[in-house]
């Protein structure tokens, strides 16, 4: 039998395969993506394979088991809208649910709606090729796995695959060491333990606040501090739970109207426009709010002008100081390179009071940068840390690094990792040229990439089965935007970036991490926000996919 190598014009070899699968639609992932294309698409009556790398349904909340992982969206606006049954029957315990919780929801989507027989577990996507004769891709897995379909549906999530710091000996270090989305599914002890943790960003102030509660010794090696603020998380009551069941309606028509998808919209005010006494009383509240309103909910410009941000990122630093002991400390907590809310703001519960603790150490590694790690610790320009155990909270290959390692070929064998190498090019951040039938949800220059993000995967997964319905009402076998279409979404969502302090940050949004040092750095999300996205979605479909063609 023929390898996918040689219907790709590539050298033939003779491999040991399994017989090619054949179904309508193959997706890729089993995460809240996933679970919910394979729902839609198997209720339009198609056939649906879905190949997953883990071993169970969830995705990020699969892999992301590290101590202290938590939703930052109210866990009522973060769950599926589609199933009324489903709305009444899951009851979460706190407003913002733990990690184990989220699993279990998803668990539970997936039993309800009997979707683990269409999927493949421990079974990663290697490789992606249009065979341009038959018009369909088909997929090769790690584990020998093949499988044709016409559509080909990425649902490989946008920060999933995680990547470790670039310093020198990170892997003869002797004691245990984990990267925080690759935690393992045993407990991990830190009582007594000398912990170690790099990375502050949302998954490192999530972990350090959690470590540091029984570690003997934690040491936080901080390279650029972020702009935290508090979660306010607490348990649901049951009558708060019974006013939640009976007005989902009302939360998910809140999330459809904000920019973020959020339960917190912008106040239409400047900053610039009120009193210094009423911004600050804004701030104050939202400061005492549960959730993203202090990033959400603020002024319409704090993200926008440079005075309005100056602003606010001096409310918060007040805050900082206040809050810890040792001004020194503080400075060193303090962003200086970025204004607040540029970089996705961590929520946190008491951790800047954790480096009040005796049992806690901030290096900063902007001024005694990591020289190496040795197997006994951390060695910086100035000091040696022995460690017994480490954690990576040093992020991703964000929005396209799940892309990029598969080897996805579209027409001529071009690969899409050759074709974004200077950014990505697509049309609604759904499809890119060269590449017919290939949908990607959450793909770069989507809206769900700066989104209360299954709010924007409800989108963007219904959007796609309307356009599989309509192809097959219309007796259409391939969509492919044209180049024109795509040149014009991609101008536009740099445009928009460039209107937003987001665009002059370094962050994930702009491609930027230092452990990937050929990575372009690009704004590689949709900052235009959830409903004007989703307006020029349905624009584009009421005028029979404008933009695209339809064979
Ligand atoms: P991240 O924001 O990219 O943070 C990575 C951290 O590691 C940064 O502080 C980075 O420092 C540091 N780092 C990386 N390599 C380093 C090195 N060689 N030396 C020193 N420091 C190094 O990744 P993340 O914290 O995993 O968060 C990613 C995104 O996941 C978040 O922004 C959020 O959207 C999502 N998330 C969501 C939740 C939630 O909803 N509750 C929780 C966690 C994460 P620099 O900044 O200096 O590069």
């Amino acid at each position: 039998m023929r390898s996918l190598a040689a219907a790709s014009g590539g050298t033939i070899q003779e491999v040991h395969v399994q017989s090619i699968d054949r179904v309508d639609a193959i997706v890729i992932g089993a995460g809240m993506a996933g679970l919910y294309q394979l729902y839609r698409l198997r209720e339009l009556g198609l056939s649906i394979r879905v190949f997953e790398s883990g071993g169970g349904v969830g995705g990020t909340w699969y892999w992301n088991r590290y101590p202290g992982a938590r939703f930052d969206s109210e866990s009522y606006s973060y769950g599926y809208s589609f199933s009324e049954e489903l709305l009444q029957e899951w009851n979460w315990s706190e407003h913002f649910a733990p990690q184990p919780e989220t699993l279990r929801y998803l668990n539970f989507v997936a039993d309800k709606f009997d979707l683990r027989r269409h999927i493949h577990f421990d079974s990663r996507v290697t490789r992606a090729i249009f065979d341009e004769d038959r018009g369909s891709w088909e997929i090769e897995t790690g584990d020998g796995r093949r499988a044709r379909a016409r559509f080909l549906i990425t649902a490989v999530g946008p920060l999933s695959a995680p990547t470790l710091p670039r310093i020198e000996g990170r892997e003869s270090f002797k004691g245990e060491s984990y990267h925080t989305a690759r935690w393992p599914h045993e407990p991990v002890d830190f009582s007594g333990k000398r912990v170690g943790v790099i990375g502050t960003g949302a998954t490192g102030v999530q972990v350090i606040q959690e470590v540091a509660k029984t570690a003997g010794h934690l040491t936080v090696f901080q390279r650029t501090p972020n702009w935290c603020a508090p979660l306010h998380n607490s348990p649901i009551e049951p009558e708060r739970q019974a006013e939640i069941q009976a007005s989902y309606p009302e939360i998910f028509e809140k999330c459809r109207e904000s920019h973020g998808a959020f339960l917190h919209a912008a106040d239409p005010r400047s900053a610039l426009e009120v009193s210094a006494e009423e911004r600050v009383a804004l701030w104050e509240r939202l400061y005492a709010e549960p959730g993203f309103g202090i990033w959400m909910g603020n002024f319409s410009d704090i993200l926008v002008s440079e005075e309005a941000n100056a602003l606010v990122s001096e409310f918060m630093r007040g805050k900082i100081r206040a809050r810890v002991r040792d001004p020194e400390i503080a400075e060193k907590l303090t962003p200086k390179n970025h204004g607040f809310g540029t970089r996705r703001v961590p929520l946190e519960t008491g951790y800047y009071e954790v480096y009040n603790q005796d049992n806690v150490l901030l290096v900063d590694v902007l001024e005694a940068p990591i020289q190496r790690i040795t197997p006994d610790g951390v060695e910086t320009g100035d000091a040696t840390y022995e460690l017994d155990l480490l954690i990576h909270a040093t992020g991703f290959d964000a929005i396209t690094g799940a892309f990029d390692r598969i080897d996805i070929r579209g027409r001529a064998g071009r690969t899409l990792k050759e074709k974004w190498a200077d950014g990505p090019r697509t049309h609604l951040g759904l499809q890119s040229a060269g590449f017919p039938n290939l949908l990607t949800l959450v793909g770069p220059h989507n809206a769900a990439t700066f989104c209360n993000i299954p709010r924007c995967i409800e989108q963007n997964v219904e959007w796609v089965t309307e356009l599989l319905r309509y192809m097959r009402d219309h007796q259409y076998q391939r969509i492919e935007p044209t180049e024109s279409a795509e040149n014009e979404w991609t101008k536009h969502v740099y445009e928009i970036a460039a209107l937003t302090l987001l665009s002059r940050t370094d962050s994930w949004f702009t491609g930027v991490n230092q452990n990937l040092p050929d990575k372009k750095h690009t704004f590689l999300a949709y900052a235009g926000g959830s409903p004007a996205y989703r307006a020029r979605c349905n624009e584009i479909a009421a005028k029979g996919y404008e933009g695209f063609v339809l064979q």
